[in-house]
Parts: C-alpha cells; structure tokens; sequence
C-alpha cells in the first residue's frame, strides 16, 4: 500500500498500524522527505463485498441444513442428488 504526504506530496511509509476492529485500522504514516518530517494518522477501512465469499456462504448452508430435523436432512440430500 502506498501512501503520500498531503504536505509535500512525497512517498510516505506506515511505520505502525493499530488494528481497532476488524474492518477498520489506524496507519501511522512518515513522510520520507527528510527535510519535510511531517508524520500522520491515515485510515484503512472495510466499505462493502462485491461478492460474498465461498467460505462463508458453504459454512452457512452447512450450518443450516443441520439445523433441520433429521428427516428433512435426508429430504435436502435427496433433493440435491436430484439436482445435479
Ligand atoms: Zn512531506
């Protein structure tokens, strides 16, 4: 990830980042400007999915479908046997 200082606009670098939640984290930039020294706090956040991950959706219907009774499981199975 690259950053730049807003004072001079050169490269900056993230010399820390503070991890707050797990969508949001605080960098700790430096500019490398020697001569410019300015340091910040910049943000790096979660917005939205584009589309949702694999592992979640299968971990989903996997925990819905043993959540059903044991009858409408073997439904479910009969029905995706059926499906392919
Ligand atoms: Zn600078």
């Amino acid at each position: 990830m690259r950053v730049y200082c807003r004072e001079c606009g050169s490269k900056g670098r993230i010399t820390k980042t503070n991890r707050l939640s797990r969508d949001y984290t605080e960098l700790y930039c430096q500019c490398n400007d020697a001569e410019c020294g300015h340091t910040w706090v910049a943000s790096f956040g979660y917005r939205h999915s584009l589309s949702p991950s694999a592992k979640t959706t299968s971990q989903m219907a996997f925990h819905l479908a043993r959540a059903l009774p044991p009858g409408a499981q073997q439904d479910l199975l009969r029905e995706l046997e059926g499906a392919r």
